[in-house]
């Protein structure tokens, strides 16, 4: 490993001068010693070491390089953060959940590289949750990559670091609301744009219906203090389980991994369809009051009890993982 490292430096300083980032030059040369010394660096067990110098390093450039050379079945990454026999089966569950979800949200569209980030509280625990290792890409989480961390900002298991506007946001709605135990956030196209919108969610579709009574809408102001913005979160969510964050994007939480994933899905496609319907310029058909109550009731949110729809959907789209992807299981 140290001579891999040493080559691949030496290799970096002879292709990046001064610029301390790799250049597309450099990609082949960097793809050739990778690919010769990959039997090395898997006889070493020095996967974590490879992947957290390459992604959280200074030649980003390198993330790709990895992500495209090495290949997908052989890529360990970070199971090597976590001791999985030190983990209860209690939270063995909520971490394979969380990762499922994760993936989910490459399947959908729902990623923005590395960023955006998906919590889960620590069952039998009141201030620690499991967040993304800072990173690495939704795709590579694993059940033991996911770090658990403390309320108070402390890492209690894993290496790698996590999001600061991650913690912020995550552990303001999970202090806030003792009823939730996962909380969803992302930067989706559809989502942010709808979060431009003044009118807010439109009453246009089944699925903006059934969500849009439990949205609550949260103001942009970036420049206010991390401990202030994170009153003003829990203080804007209220009893809503999912939040139209202005100019930013999109949060649902629940009780479930399952109910989460469901809701983001529901606010996600309401969104999609509105901001295709604005643009078309044609008058459009709004539901009636009626309409909007009885779709308001079917989606409304039972914190005692995971929604029916949550309930059949999820287990169908660990399937569909399992069929595709098992990996998230690690
Ligand atoms: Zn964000």
């Amino acid at each position: 490993m140290v001579c891999f490292r040493q080559s691949m430096r030496s290799l970096q300083d002879q292709t990046t001068g001064a610029s301390k980032r790799a250049s597309p030059k450099s990609i082949p040369k960097c793809a050739a010693l990778i690919t010769a010394k990959w039997s090395n660096i898997q006889q070493s067990g020095h996967y974590g070491h490879l992947h957290t110098w390459s992604v959280v390093g200074r030649h980003p450039v390198l993330t790709v390089l990895y992500s495209r050379v090495i290949p997908r079945w052989s890529r360990p990454l970070a199971e090597q953060i976590s001791d999985p026999g030190t983990i209860s089966d209690a939270e063995w569950a909520i971490r394979t959940d969380l990762a499922a979800c994760y993936r989910l949200f490459v399947k959908y569209g729902w990623t923005d590289l590395i960023f955006t980030h998906l919590s889960a509280r620590v069952p039998g625990t009141s201030d620690q949750y499991l967040i993304n290792p800072y990173g690495l890409l939704f795709e590579e989480v694993t059940a033991s990559s996911l770090l658990k961390v403390s309320f108070a900002g402390d890492v209690i298991t894993g290496d790698y670091p996590y999001n600061d506007a991650g913690h912020a946001i995550h552990s303001a709605i999970l202090q806030a609301r003792p009823d939730v135990n996962a909380v969803l956030h992302s930067h989706t196209r559809a989502g942010m744009t709808v979060s431009t919108m003044q009118c807010g969610l439109l009453p246009l579709t089944q699925q903006a219906n059934e969500v849009m009574a439990n949205v609550a809408y949260h103001a942009y102001d970036i420049a206010v203090g991390a401990e202030e913005e994170c009153e003003r979160l829990g203080s804007d969510i209220a009893d809503k389980h999912a939040m139209i964050m202005h100019n930013h994007g999109l949060l649902t939480c629940a009780g479930t991994i399952a109910e989460a994933f469901y809701l983001m899905y529901t606010l996600e496609n309401a969104c999609k369809v509105q901001v295709d319907a604005l643009a078309s310029g044609q008058v459009l058909h709004y539901t009636k009051p009626s309409a909007q109550a009885a779709l308001s009731a079917y989606g409304k949110v039972n914190p005692e009890k995971q929604s029916r729809s949550s309930r059949k959907a999820w287990p169908a789209m660990l399937r569909m993982l399992d069929a595709n992807d098992p990996s998230y299981k690690n």
